[in-house]
């Protein structure tokens, strides 16, 4: 974003009470919901009339963020959504950067007059928005969103409700501040976090130690059936219909699940498939230079970061997995090199 660009946008911020939603990609994830309710709140306690609006339903381990029951679900409430995008007078569109990836609100957000302000961490952005806040290698869009309400002179309005929603989109986007993308700016701002209000060693407990025990055994198969092909340094798991069914299967339930193909030692390509109904969702990660998101982009319909993906792919589950192991032999050189 240029520097004109930003004090308009910054000024706009200034003066009070502006319509905003907040909004953010189909299927949301930790920071995804994380950086929404960051934002809304310090909308909120500058005095502007702030909402997030979501396109579909997220996992329960989500579900205790401060501000969590003020989100509307575009799917489920479609008409109240829509009387709320007539009067927006600016949209903001988090951890997404092109409008195939928001579902259902596709319509809604394109159509709108509102100011459009992207803050976003995926490569690639499209040109739909009024304002481009897009760094790609920022750990994540919370991240962005701390950087944005700091330069917005925001920051005074950072508290114990938001605070704790940055920290989940940052911990849940770096792998808990391990992936590369995690920088010394990374943990100084956790570290600003946590001095804001963010209880981090609750925040850890509630995303990641409030399991059922149907997803432990669900990880359990996972695990006793992941297939690993050394030859390409590659770990896939895949869960049918039947197996997700018979373990009362939740949403988020195997989020996560694919990291475990990576813990294997010479492991740098990881995919995680997963029947649903007539399409298989899929989940790619990778370690060093191997791009999940051109391998998804070109050959699963979907996208994401160098090594953090996903894709879709409509068929059955073995047609899947017999196309995805076919494609490796071509990307052998860069999978062992
Ligand atoms: P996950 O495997 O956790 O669903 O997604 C990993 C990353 O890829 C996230 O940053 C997510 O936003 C992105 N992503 C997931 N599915 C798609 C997709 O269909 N298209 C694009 N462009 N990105 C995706
Ligand atoms: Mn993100």
């Amino acid at each position: 974003m240029t520097k004109k660009d930003f004090n308009e946008l910054e000024a706009l911020l200034k003066s009070k009470p502006k319509n905003i939603i907040i909004t953010t990609h189909v299927n949301p994830d930790g920071d995804a919901i994380g950086s929404s309710l960051g934002l809304y709140h310090v909308l909120k306690k500058a005095g502007h009339n702030a909402l997030v609006i979501v396109p579909n339903n997220y996992p329960d381990f989500l579900k205790w963020l401060p501000g969590n029951d003020t989100v509307l679900i575009y799917e489920s409430d479609e008409d109240i959504c829509q009387d709320h995008f007539e009067t927006a007078d600016i949209i903001f569109c988090l951890d997404y950067n092109g409008l195939s990836r928001i579902d259902k609100l596709e319509t809604p957000v394109a159509k709108s007059k509102a100011l459009k302000v992207m803050i976003d961490h995926h490569p690639e952005p499209e040109d739909f928005v009024d304002y481009t806040y897009s760094y790609t290698k920022a750990s994540s869009t919370a991240e962005l969103i701390y950087q944005f309400i700091e330069e917005c002179d925001l920051i005074n309005h950072l508290d114990a409700d938001s605070a704790p929603a940055l920290y989940t989109g940052i911990m849940t986007d770096t792998g808990s501040f391990r992936f590369p993308s995690t920088s010394a700016l990374t943990h100084r701002i956790t570290a600003n976090l946590i001095d804001a209000g963010a209880n981090n060693s609750e925040i850890h407990n509630n995303i990641y130690d409030t399991s059922s025990p149907n997803r432990m055994k669900l990880l359990g198969i996972s695990l006793d059936t992941m297939q690993v092909l050394t030859d390409y340094n590659t770990a896939y798991i895949a869960l049918s219909d039947e197996q997700l069914k018979n373990n009362g299967f939740k949403k988020g339930d195997t989020e996560g699940f694919v990291n475990y193909c990576l813990a294997i030692e010479g492991i740098v390509f990881a995919a995680f498939f997963r029947q649903d109904n007539d399409r298989i969702k899929i989940s790619f990660r990778s370690k060093g230079d191997f791009s999940v998101n051109k391998f998804s982009r070109n050959h699963f319909n979907g996208g994401g970061h160098t090594n953090a993906a996903g894709g879709i792919a409509y068929g059955s589950l073995k047609e899947t997995l017999d196309k995805f192991v076919s494609l490796l032999p071509e990307y052998k050189k860069e999978l062992t090199k």
